[in-house]
C-alpha cells in the first residue's frame, strides 16, 4: 500500500508562502472570496441576496449587506436548533463556538468548521516561522496555560464550546505544537479537566517537574499568564511539597487528573530545595519566571488591547525573558499574524493573511463610511474590521477598531486599538476603552511611590442620578491612604482627553467621576462567574465597562466596594 508521505513543517517554506501571498494580496483576496462564495453557493442566506453565481468583490458588496452579530443571531439559532437546511453554509455546520462574551457581557454563538481550525494552524505556523528566526528554539516543551471549556450539546445536538477549546481538541493542534517544538508539558487530563483551579495548579506543577525542558511560557491572552503566576505566589509552598514527596496535594480531587499526574510526579527533594531557595531569594517575585525555568526563551501570548494593563506585572515576573505578542483573531476567525518580533509587545502589528478570509474596512472617522478592500486601506487611518469567513459569516462587522500602521508587501499591518462603542455616552463624550486604559495608567502611577499596583480595573456609567457620571472600580495590591486615593480619583477624571468629556465635565453635564476601591479577590470572583457560565480562562478578558445588562457582575462589584472617592478635579 502506498502511504502518502506527510509534508514536513519547514519554517522557511512557510515564510516563502507568506511572502508570496502578501505580495499578491489583492488577487488572493478576490480568489478567497470566490472560493468562499462557490463553496457556499447553496446557502439560503447567499441565495436570498441574489448573487446569481457572481463571485467578484463589486457584486458581492452591492448585493450582500453589512451585518452585525445581532442580525445573524436568529439564523445561527436555527442552525443550533438542528435545522437540516443549508442556512449559512453549503456544508452543514456541526460545531458552534461560544465567544467569551466578556467584552459585551453576553456570550455569542458563532458557527465553526474545520476550515477555521485549518486557518488557525496557518496563522500559528506563520508567526512561529518568523518568531523562530529571531528566537530559535530546540526540542523541548511549553508551559501553556490552556483549558478546555465545558462542551455541551445545543437543542439540535450540535457540539458547543469556546473556539480555543475546539482548536485544542483537534489533532492538528497537537501535531502543530509538536512541529513547533512546543508540545504542552501538561497531560490532556489537566488541559481538559472540569475544574480550572485544579488544572491551573497542575499546569504549574508540570512546569516545575519539566522546568529545565521548558522553552516557552504561553497562553492565548497574557492575562492568564499573570493570573497563573499570581496563583503561584499563593500555592508555591504546596507545589514544593508535592515535588519533594511525589504526592499530589489533596486539593486535586478529579480522579482523571490524579491518575495522569501520578504518572509524572516522582519524589525529587533536590528539585524542591532548589525551587524553595529560588523563591526565598527573589525580591517581591521579580524575575520569577527566569528563576524557575532556566531554558525558557520567551513568553508568548496576546499582549495588546485589553491585555496591555497586565504587561507591567508580566515584565516583573519575566525578569530578563523577552515578551512576544501573539496574533490577532477572534471566535469568528483569525485576521493577522505578528511577523515583526522586534517591536515591543504593546506595539505589535498584525499582517493580515489574505487567504484566511475576505476582509473589508470601515473608516472610523466617516459618519457613513463605504467599506474599502484589504489593499485599499490608508496608513494612519482607523477602521472597523468587516469579516467574511469560511464558516458562514458574510460582511460581518467584528466590532474591533484597528489602525493601519504600514504594509507588509501589499497586505496591511494592523495595530489593535479597541472594541468599538464599549463605553456608553452620557452627554457628548466619546471615551473609548483605550482612553480608560490610559487614564487608569496615569492614575496608577500615583500608587507606585506607595509600592502598590492596580491588580485590575473596570468601569460603569451611572445614570441613576442627574447628571450621569463614570464610576471606576479598582482592585489594588494593598492599602493606600485616603489622600492618595483621592489624588488617583482626581487624576482619573482629569486625564480623559476626549474633548466631549472635558467640555461636559466643565459645564457639569457629566457629574464628578467616582473611584471605588474593591476588596482583594473581587476580580477573581468575576473570573469565577464567567468560568461558571462555561467560558474559559483562555479567552477571558476583564470587561472594561460593565453595563446594566450585566447585573451579576455589577452586583459583585458593588458588593465588594470598600472605599469610595468623588472627584474634585473640575471644581
Ligand atoms: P473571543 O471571540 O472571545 O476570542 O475574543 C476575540 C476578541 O479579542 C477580538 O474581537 C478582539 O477584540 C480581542 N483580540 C483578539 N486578538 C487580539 C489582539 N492580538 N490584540 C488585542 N485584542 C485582541
Amino acid at each position: 500500500m502506498l502511504v502518502k508521505a506527510e509534508k514536513r513543517f519547514d519554517p522557511e517554506e512557510v515564510i516563502e508562502e507568506f511572502e508570496a501571498l502578501t505580495k499578491d494580496a489583492k488577487r488572493v483576496q478576490t480568489e478567497t472570496l470566490k472560493k468562499i462564495l462557490k463553496e457556499n453557493s447553496e446557502a439560503e442566506y447567499l441565495k436570498k441576496w441574489c448573487l446569481d453565481g457572481k463571485t467578484d468583490p463589486e457584486s458581492y458588496s452591492t448585493c450582500v449587506p453589512l451585518v452585525t452579530h445581532k442580525d445573524l443571531e436568529p439564523l445561527i439559532q436555527q442552525i443550533a436548533d438542528g435545522s437540516p437546511l443549508p442556512i449559512l453554509t453549503g456544508k452543514p455546520i456541526t460545531i458552534i463556538t461560544l465567544s467569551s462574551g466578556t467584552t459585551q457581557g453576553r456570550r455569542k454563538f458563532v458557527p465553526f468548521n474545520d476550515e477555521l481550525t485549518e486557518t488557525t494552524m496557518q496563522i500559528y505556523r506563520t508567526s512561529y516561522a518568523f518568531r523562530n528566526r529571531e528566537f530559535p528554539i530546540k526540542n523541548g516543551k511549553a508551559l501553556t496555560f490552556i483549558y478546555g471549556s465545558k462542551q455541551f450539546k445545543t437543542k439540535g445536538g450540535l457540539l458547543a464550546g469556546t473556539a480555543t477549546s475546539n482548536v485544542y481538541r483537534s489533532e492538528q493542534f497537537k501535531k502543530t505544537m509538536k512541529e513547533m517544538h512546543t508540545p504542552c508539558c501538561s497531560p490532556d487530563e489537566v488541559i481538559f479537566g472540569p475544574d480550572f483551579h485544579q488544572s491551573l495548579y497542575c499546569h504549574l506543577l508540570c512546569g516545575l517537574i519539566f522546568h529545565d525542558e521548558i522553552q516557552v511560557i504561553s497562553s492565548t491572552f497574557a492575562h492568564s499568564i499573570v493570573h497563573s503566576f499570581r496563583t503561584f505566589e499563593l500555592v508555591w509552598e504546596e507545589l514544593c511539597s508535592d515535588v519533594k514527596t511525589g504526592t499530589l496535594s489533596a486539593r486535586i480531587t478529579v480522579p482523571t487528573i490524579r491518575t495522569a499526574m501520578a504518572k509524572i510526579l516522582k519524589p525529587d527533594p533536590e528539585l524542591a530545595d532548589k525551587i524553595l531557595e529560588k523563591c526565598l531569594t527573589l525580591t517581591n517575585w521579580y524575575g520569577l519566571i527566569e528563576a524557575l525555568f532556566p531554558n525558557v526563551k520567551y513568553i508568548y501570548g496576546i499582549m495588546t488591547g485589553s491585555m496591555e494593563p497586565y504587561l507591567k506585572k508580566l515584565r516583573h515576573y519575566a525578569g530578563g525573558i523577552p515578551l512576544l505578542s501573539a496574533d490577532y483573531g477572534s471566535s469568528e476567525g483569525w485576521i493577522g499574524a505578528n511577523v515583526n518580533l522586534t517591536r515591543p509587545p504593546e506595539m505589535a502589528t498584525f499582517a493580515v493573511l489574505p487567504n484566511i478570509g475576505y476582509f473589508e474596512f470601515l473608516l472610523l472617522r466617516d459618519y457613513d463610511p463605504k467599506p474599502v478592500g484589504l489593499t485599499d486601506v490608508a496608513v494612519g487611518e482607523e477602521y472597523e474590521v468587516v469579516v467574511t469567513n469560511f464558516a458562514g459569516l458574510y460582511r460581518y462587522r467584528l466590532g474591533d477598531v484597528v489602525k493601519v500602521v504600514g504594509f507588509h508587501n501589499s497586505t496591511p499591518e494592523l495595530q489593535f486599538v479597541c472594541r468599538r462603542n464599549l463605553m456608553p455616552t452620557i452627554n457628548i463624550d466619546k471615551n473609548t476603552e483605550k482612553d480608560l486604559q490610559l487614564s487608569v495608567e496615569a492614575a496608577a502611577k500615583l500608587l507606585t511611590a506607595e509600592k502598590l499596583e492596580v491588580v485590575d480595573f473596570t468601569s460603569h456609567v451611572d445614570l441613576s442620578s442627574e447628571p450621569g457620571h463614570y464610576v471606576i472600580f479598582w482592585e489594588v495590591s494593598g492599602e493606600a491612604s485616603d489622600e492618595v486615593f483621592q489624588d488617583c480619583c482626581n487624576c482619573l477624571d482629569s486625564t480623559f482627553v476626549d474633548a466631549g468629556y472635558v467640555s461636559s465635565r466643565n459645564v457639569q453635564a457629566i457629574g464628578p467621576l467616582e473611584l471605588k476601591v474593591l476588596k482583594k479577590g473581587s476580580f477573581q470572583k468575576i473570573l469565577d462567574h464567567y468560568v461558571g457560565l462555561g467560558s474559559t480562562l483562555n479567552q477571558f478578558k476583564t470587561p472594561r465597562c460593565v453595563g446594566p445588562v450585566n447585573q451579576t457582575v455589577l452586583r459583585i462589584l458593588c458588593d465588594n466596594v470598600v472605599k469610595s472617592y468623588t472627584s474634585t478635579a473640575f471644581g
